[in-house]
């Protein structure tokens, strides 16, 4: 098989890790793998089929028919759930506001971390960027690039609220926080485990964020 140089990027949310992630791939001519995707989809998929995300059990069962595909390429990304594109509906608020719930349950975080192993040893390409909250420390520990991508919190929210546009910034503020707090409860994203590159991109535009990424994925992948 053959040999993927795995890039791993992990962060708290707003922080540009995705598109960061993606233009990374693109440059790089690297697959690109949206870990959260997968967890909104899931998340998705119990409200479509009125599961309760609160109630383990229901959400457990509901793996074992939980068919998910996931578009690896940067040009070609999309997110499917059985024959349903869902690359859009997982980003609304209904599904961001279950998805800590779903990615609290070890069994969903096992199942998750399988599947995205599965998806890296089979990626075609040289490399795969792969972001996410984990990545760093659980899912791919040994990959050749790893990265914290931070941002001040407040630099967080403006990103976000420049996201969802017509949403009020304060909500958009107060939903963020709160997810964070109930991410991180799960998996430390906020300090770089040992190994771990912080890169803070406060100060940084979205360019120049991408340029600091691949830069150090140069320095890190020449032997
Ligand atoms: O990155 P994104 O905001 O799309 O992630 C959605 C949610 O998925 C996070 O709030 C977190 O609950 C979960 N997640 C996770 N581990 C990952 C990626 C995402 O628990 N590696």
């Amino acid at each position: 098989m053959k040999n993927v140089i795995v890039v791993a990027i992990d962060g708290p949310a707003g922080s540009g890790k995705s598109s960061v992630s993606r233009a990374t791939a693109r440059e790089l001519h690297y697959n690109y793998l949206d870990t959260g995707a997968a967890y909104r989809a899931l998340a998705w998929r119990c409200l479509a089929d009125g599961i309760d995300a609160h109630g383990p059990t229901a959400v457990i069962q509901s793996l074992l028919t939980f068919d998910l595909s996931i578009g690896i390429d940067p040009d070609d990304y999309f997110v499917r759930v059985g024959s349903v594109a869902v690359t859009d509906d997982i980003r609304e608020p209904r599904v961001t506001s279950v998805v800590s719930a779903v990615a609290r349950i070890p069994e969903v975080r096992a199942f998750m971390v399988e599947l995205f192993r599965r998806v890296i040893r089979g990626s075609e390409k040289d490399g795969i960027v792969v972001e996410g909250r984990d990545i760093t420390t659980i899912v791919a520990p040994d990959a050749e690039v790893r990265i914290l991508l931070t941002a001040s919190e407040e630099a967080r929210m403006a990103r976000r609220s420049a996201e969802l546009p017509g949403a009020s910034a304060e909500k958009t503020a107060r939903e963020l926080s709160s997810r964070d707090a109930q991410d991180s409860r799960v998996v430390d994203f906020m300090n770089a485990a040992e190994g771990v590159i912080t890169l803070d991109s406060t100060e940084l535009d979205f360019g120049q964020t991408v340029k600091a990424v691949v830069s150090l994925v140069r320095t890190g992948t020449q032997h």
